[in-house]
């Protein structure tokens, strides 16, 4: 996909690059933005971004003799695509990994969301970096290696077609209703191995028996798949889907005939093949392993040739097999005719020792027979691993398959776990998402025991033109910052093609997801934290267009009052003038509410608290309306600051509120005039400043130069001060 410097940062992020490879000549252009994401950065010549040679090579590496086969692709496209390959086939030592032909993705197909809101919304990686608590954690039922892969694609890139959402929410209500279908699927697929990575690593040549033998259980899981949903009507993608399992009859019957049922690790130390397999291989393996028997058999035939009964055949490492006989017996094997057959080899002190040709024959057999047995494996390795690469394109597509049905067994299995909704997404600008919850919140809440999670409604946009914003005042603590994001992830959720954790959700199709927390603290990447949260900002203000959700919780927190509170006010100006999109906006700035009188698209919300003497309860429900004051003093309370603050800061307030009412001028002024010892008044006396005067006579005193008789004294003229 061709991209703008503005765009790829997102689309890095939307990707999960580890790696890029870019060209010399845009590699300045591009550092930052790469070194932002933590992504290691590889350069390469020009060369090997020449648009020429990467057609060459792309159609010989395919087979093919142009590439329009697979989708009309730009110069760049061309370049950057030839400049992977090249990649890979320095770093690969020429051995290629298995490359399926390129599908050409573009830009407006899929949901923007870039790096910040990501991390914010904790879409794939908990803020504290780990899976642990992030949203895929929280939902991924998928059972197969794949069906992770593809959901966690899913989940990143959400679609912004119509069509391919409501296709995909198709099959997950299908595996919804067929919960006995749903069951023997997951079943199935539980067992089914990773057959991509088997592929892959059949490919590069780093494969071993086991991955041969996942490929012959993944074709297994893969008919199993196919039998269970035979005669069911499913929708047409999965149908799809399952038609991809079909027509590995003849690999399948290939792998099971060679393969025994459990193999081991690595090829080199062979017992992978099925006995009964290869003729020779069986040969080799009976010479090998029943070694022993075919000794005995030609000890019975040397002691009746020679007719000595006592005649043995034994092994040393110095000699190897050999014939031993009793010194008597002996002469008569080294003299004519025997000694034509037994050839004399040593003489003990009590013991002659012989050979024969084909002892040492079949000795020389017995000890290549292991090497030998082992070279036929390897050879039967290659081919089974040619038959399988031979087959690699419809082997990927069974695998893809697979994890369409894992993944639409996955988000059934929530949705019917968790209680979720079919969404309805629609080309419209609607917002409307009745009893909501914050899946990761409430999964936590459920584990902690306590209080149950409190669903709330969210009719931010019914649908008409122009900006729909929702201002959300309310104490810290009441749950702005969850109602928020859980609308987001709602959103996010729909358009991956997933039911949603809400009753009712209708959601207008989403262009660009963002999501920004004030001041959040990011002193790692040297940016003050203000800093980060204007540049975050900006991003927003300059990118969103009318059909982006934006999310802005506690913008401008991170700065002095006023200052904050007009960069708030200005910015929920342009998202309602310019951006006109759909936001919903958190603040502790009640001066921002009479903004909704002014301004068409903006909605006061509040979250409902409870006052109960003096202390405030959380009901966590989201109303109409503005908070009719901040709470934050309470809140102070319940965290456990000295009641001393917490009575003195409640003064204060009552001051700046009451001098706001008398419209009295800015609150230094209003400070100046608090009586300061008012409300500690009952706190122990302050001890004054400077030293007393018994401290200061202590102070002069220098014990060593004392005479009993002064330190009496002194004694006296300190109890004196004590008392005055
Ligand atoms: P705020 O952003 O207003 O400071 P948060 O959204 O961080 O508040 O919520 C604070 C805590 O309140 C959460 O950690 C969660 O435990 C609880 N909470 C939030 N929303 C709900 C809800 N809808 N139902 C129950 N508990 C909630």
């Amino acid at each position: 996909m061709e991209t703008t410097p503005a765009r790829l940062g997102p689309e890095l992020a939307r990707l999960a690059a580890r790696e890029v490879v870019v060209s010399e000549a845009v590699e300045a252009k591009t550092g930052e933005i790469v070194s932002e994401l933590g992504i290691s950065a590889t350069p390469l010549g020009r060369a090997a971004f020449d648009s020429t040679a990467a057609r060459d090579r792309l159609t010989t590496l395919f087979g093919v003799t142009t590439l329009d086969a697979f989708g009309s692709f730009s110069r760049a496209e061309m370049g950057a695509m030839g400049a992977i390959v090249e990649y890979l086939d320095i770093t690969q030592k020429g051995k290629l990994p298995l490359l399926r032909a390129p599908v050409k993705e573009s830009a407006s197909s899929v949901m923007q969301i870039d790096a910040a809101t990501r991390r914010n919304l904790e879409i794939t990686h908990a803020l504290s970096g780990g899976r642990e608590g992030s949203l895929l954690a929280t939902i991924d039922r998928s059972v197969t290696a794949g069906g992770g892969r593809l959901l966690e694609r899913r989940i990143s890139s959400p679609s912004r077609d119509v069509e391919t959402v409501a296709t995909r929410l198709e099959n997950v209500r299908f595996l919804l209703e067929q919960s006995r279908l749903r069951a023997d699927l997951r079943a199935v697929l539980r067992k089914a191995p990773d057959i991509d990575r088997a592929l892959s690593r059949l490919s590069l040549d780093r494969a071993g028996p086991r991955d041969l033998a996942a490929i012959r259980s993944g074709l297994e899981a893969a008919r199993e798949l196919a039998v269970a949903l035979a005669g069911q009507t499913c929708p047409a993608s999965l149908t799809q889907a399952v038609g991809t399992l079909a027509g590995h009859e003849d690999l399948h019957a290939l792998l099971d005939a060679a393969l025994v049922a459990d193999p081991p690790l690595l090829a080199r130390e062979g017992g992978f093949i099925a006995s009964g397999y290869d003729r020779d291989l069986g040969e080799t393996r009976l010479l090998r392993d029943q070694g022993r028997g075919v000794i005995a058999r030609m000890q019975a035939e040397y002691a009746h040739l020679a007719g000595v009964q006592s005649l043995k055949i034994k092994h040393n490492n110095v000699l190897g097999y050999f014939i031993e006989t009793t010194a008597t017996h002996a002469e008569k094997m080294m003299s004519a005719p025997l000694n034509e057959t037994f050839i004399h080899r040593q003489t003990t002190a009590n013991a002659v020792r012989f050979t024969t040709v084909p002892l040492s024959e079949m000795e020389t057999r017995i000890l290549n027979a292991g090497n030998r047995a082992l070279e036929i494996e390897k050879r039967l390795f290659e081919m089974l691993r040619r038959a399988i690469l031979d087959h690699a394109g419809p082997l990927g597509d069974a695998a893809r398959g697979m994890a369409e049905i894992d993944v639409a067994a996955a988000l059934a299995e929530i949705a019917a776990e968790a209680d979720w909704c079919q969404p309805i997404v629609d080309d419209g600008r609607s917002f409307t998402v009745i009893g909501g919850r914050h899946p990761v919140v409430e999964k936590a809440l459920r584990a902690q025991g306590g209080a149950p999670f409190i669903a709330n409604d969210c009719t931010l946009a019914d649908g008409s033109d122009g900006a729909d914003i929702w201002l959300l005042t309310g104490p810290n603590m009441a749950g702005k910052s969850t109602f928020l994001r859980q609308n987001a992830l709602i959103a996010l959720l729909a358009q991956a093609g997933s039911y949603v954790p809400a009753r009712s959700a209708h959601i207008g199709l989403v262009s660009q997801l963002f999501s920004r927390v004030g001041a959040s603290d990011d002193l790692a990447r040297g940016r003050s934290t203000f800093m980060v949260e204007m540049v975050e900002t900006a991003a927003i203000l300059n990118q969103a267009d009318d059909r982006a959700l934006v999310i802005l919780d506690e913008i401008g927190r991170g700065t002095a009052t006023w200052d904050g509170l007009s960069i708030a006010w200005a910015t929920l100006e342009h998202l309602h003038e310019t951006n006109r999109c759909r936001a919903l906006f958190a603040t502790h700035y009640h001066e921002l509410t009479q903004l909704a009188q002014t301004l068409d698209g903006v909605d006061n919300a509040t979250i409902a608290v409870k006052e109960w003497v003096g202390e405030v309860i959380f009901l966590h429900e989201v109303r109409n309306g503005a908070a009719d004051r901040s709470y934050g003093v309470q809140v102070a309370k319940l965290a456990g600051l000295p009641a001393s603050v917490v009575e003195r800061a409640r003064i204060v307030l009552e001051a700046l509120e009451k001098g706001e009412r008398e419209g009295k001028p800015g609150p230094k002024a209003l400070i100046d005039d608090l009586p300061l010892f008012s409300a500690v008044a009952a706190q122990p006396a302050v001890k004054p400043a400077g030293p007393s005067p018994l401290e200061e006579k202590l102070a002069g005193i220098h014990p060593d130069e004392l005479s009993p008789r002064d330190a009496l004294a002194l004694i006296y003229e300190l109890k004196a001060l004590e008392k005055s």
